[in-house]
């Protein structure tokens, strides 16, 4: 049983939308198609589900709000697959970057796959209510100015070492961005998080979520 709703369907936001296709592989209700811009165009708003954020949650960019919505609630736990939480264990990551074209760097033609991959990441930590947060060199420069850590580490080791990876205030990784495994045991997290389903408001009677959004 569906709720098809006339007054809930996504918006697609395309000063952010890199083309990624994750929102058109994500609904299996043919809501979306994509246009000869090689961008997706809602094409089916009616088949959308009251509540659904699968595909929101599966942008990688938040380039997706949804018509109707009005809560802002994203991480609301009404589907039994769905979890929150918050950064409870004072665990503090932050990512200082290199100069990059936007705050994900992922405006190019071509896309950094490793950016996409930690975009992505970020994006499920955050709508499960962890925040980790990216300073970029050009677009932040004096929170590496501000930052003596930070400004330490690039005096000693150039800006070409960029990322550097803090956690608490330490640096823990640097040169790279951290994997997933990585990211989840230094902010203590559940081992599936990354991995598991995104979270979702949809109720679970009103599309076919089962529980694990759709
Ligand atoms: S994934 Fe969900 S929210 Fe996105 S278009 Fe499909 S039904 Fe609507
Ligand atoms: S998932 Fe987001 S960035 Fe990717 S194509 Fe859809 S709207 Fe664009």
């Amino acid at each position: 049983m569906f709720k098809m709703s006339k007054n809930w369907y996504p918006v697609v936001n395309y000063d952010k939308c890199i083309g990624c296709m994750a929102c058109i592989k994500k609904c299996k209700r043919r809501v979306y198609q994509l246009g000869l811009d090689n961008k997706p165009k809602v094409v089916n708003p009616d088949n959308c589900v009251e509540g659904c954020h699968g595909c929101g949650n599966s942008c990688p960019t938040n380039a997706i709000t949804y018509f109707g919505d009005n809560s802002d609630k994203k991480t609301i736990n009404s589907c039994g697959g769905c979890s929150s939480m918050d950064n409870k264990n004072n665990l503090n990551m932050e990512i200082f970057e290199p100069a990059m074209c936007c705050d994900t760097g992922l405006c190019g033609v071509s896309i950094n796959p490793e950016l996409l991959r930690i975009s992505t990441v970020l994006n499920t930590l955050k709508k499960n209510g962890v925040v980790v947060k990216r300073f970029n060199l050009s677009s932040a420069p004096m929170k590496f100015v501000n930052n003596k850590v930070v400004n330490d580490f690039i005096n000693n080791n150039g800006v070409e070492k960029l990322p550097v990876i803090l956690l608490n205030g330490k640096i823990v990784i640097s040169g790279r961005y951290p994997t997933n495994e990585e990211i989840i045991k230094l902010l203590n997290l559940p081992k599936n998080l990354i991995d598991k389903k995104p979270s979702c408001n949809c109720k679970s009677d009103s599309c076919d979520c089962n529980g694990g959004c759709c």
